[in-house]
């Protein structure tokens, strides 16, 4: 870091400012190819970190629970209506404390406890939150599940369809954590048409994709969206709730409640779920969202494709296997069914080398979850960072490397440590080296 931060916290409280060192040190040094992360901004830091910390409103702009809040009032509509600007949506609610919260608001607004919910397994790339059992999603709702094709790695929508109509779910969710292909959220809109579904994307993994115009927008198709502000948004741990304001099947589902869909949802967030909203990272998001706005931010969606398909194709050229042969996305998974290592020994491997990613089941994984095939690659924290194209080269090849040398991975590991770390250096990243 070039400029001495948290001065009150170096004095009063070393040991926090030590472990705030350390984690610089390592964000600075390290490849982090984790496909949920980035790099949070400096100004997104100043306003999580600011005097928002303090105030409780329980309630919405114009009708909380307590008094003295003009300017957070002020502030809860800034960041709605950059959300709503951003996406072209009718509602947005920005209170979720995260992802998981959001999703569960969801749950709350549309279905009723028993109902039957489409999500993907969390074994094949869906999130815990789509009906996976120890989630409460699993355990108050029944799922059903879809994945993508074994084989193929991608969904087969015929077959999405097939298993929507002989199993008639309220709701389906449409996003994963672990899939590298775009999704087509016109095909889902007719499959939950077709069975008087709820559609509901979770663009957790790639709402920058989609702001950045590289993913198509679910908001048209869908009855409500959801989202992390974290991830490769680069804003804080939050999470929003975008939608339509009217239910077009309240009639149907909801006859006996006075309340419209976007009316739920903000009454599911708040009081059903959550107290007083957490305004300093509503400031952080609706820091995030202004950034999201610029022509520099586009040019960020882009590259991590280009990034992501460049890394794809190098690792393939090293002769490594991708599954699904290629990504559209920001993350590809290495596929190492056929070597003898598993993909937990990969990761680790990795890891002490200074390539932070995780292990993750790959289509046809015979292994346990607990060692499986794959590895998951994101590119969102190096092109934050500025990597392109030339980098995603330099990178596979320590990749490669790795995997090559699995079995002495302690006497290789130094030095390639050594060459990532000042590889690393080399870069700006968001928050630390602006
Ligand atoms: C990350 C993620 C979430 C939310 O996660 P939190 O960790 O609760 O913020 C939701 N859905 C998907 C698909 C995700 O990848």
């Amino acid at each position: 870091m070039s400029v001495e931060r948290y001065p009150y916290l170096k004095a009063e409280d070393p040991e926090i400012y030590d472990l705030i060192q350390r984690q610089i040190e390592m964000e600075d040094t390290t490849l982090k190819m984790i496909a949920s992360e980035s790099y949070a901004s400096t100004p997104v830091m100043e306003a999580c970190g600011s005097i928002f910390t303090n105030k409780y409103c329980e309630g919405y702009p114009g009708a909380r629970y307590y008094e003295g809040n003009e300017v957070v009032d002020d502030l809860e509509n800034l960041a709605i209506a950059r959300a709503k600007e951003l996406f072209g949506c009718e509602h947005a609610n920005v209170q979720p404390y995260s992802g998981s919260p959001a999703n569960s608001a969801v749950y709350r607004a549309l279905l009723q406890p028993g109902d039957k919910v489409m999500g993907v397994p969390v074994s094949d790339g869906g999130h815990l939150t789509h009906g996976w059992k120890v989630s409460f999603s699993g355990m108050d709702f029944q799922q059903v599940a879809y994945r993508p094709n074994q084989e193929t790695g991608r969904l087969d929508m015929d077959e999405v369809r097939e298993i929507a109509l002989r199993e008639r779910p309220k709701m389906i969710w449409a996003g994963m954590s672990a899939y590298p292909f775009k999704l087509d959220y016109a095909a889902f809109a007719e499959i939950a048409k077709e069975i008087d579904a709820y559609l509901v994307a979770d663009i957790a993994h790639i709402n920058s994709l989609i702001i950045a115009g590289v993913h198509p927008n679910p908001v048209p198709y869908c009855d409500v969206v959801t989202s992390t502000a974290h991830k490769m948004l680069r804003g804080p741990r939050a999470g929003f709730i975008l939608s339509k304001v009217e239910d077009r099947y309240q009639a149907k589902y909801h006859a006996e409640s006075k309340w419209n869909l976007a009316q739920r949802i903000d009454r599911a967030v708040f009081p059903t779920l959550q107290g007083g909203p957490h305004m300093h990272a509503v400031a952080g998001m609706a820091a995030a969202f202004k950034y999201a706005q610029t022509a520099e931010f586009k040019a960020y969606g882009e590259q991590i494709v280009k990034n992501a398909q460049a890394l794809c194709a190098e690792l393939e050229a090293l002769g490594r296997s991708i599954a699904g042969g290629g990504t559209e996305t920001h993350l590809l998974l290495l596929d190492f069914r056929k070597e003898e290592f598993t993909g937990k020994d990969a990761a680790k491997a990795l890891a002490k080398c200074g390539i932070i990613a995780n292990f993750n089941m790959v289509p046809g994984d015979t292994r346990s979850p607990f060692k499986t095939s794959g590895v998951r690659l994101g590119t969102p924290s190096l092109t934050s960072a500025g990597m392109k194209e030339p980098e995603m080269k330099k990178v596979a090849a320590w990749i490669d490397r790795v995997c090559k040398n699995i079995d002495n991975i302690d006497e290789v590991a130094p030095t390639i440590r050594a060459e990532i770390a000042e590889f690393c250096r080399g870069f700006k990243k968001p928050g630390i080296g602006d």
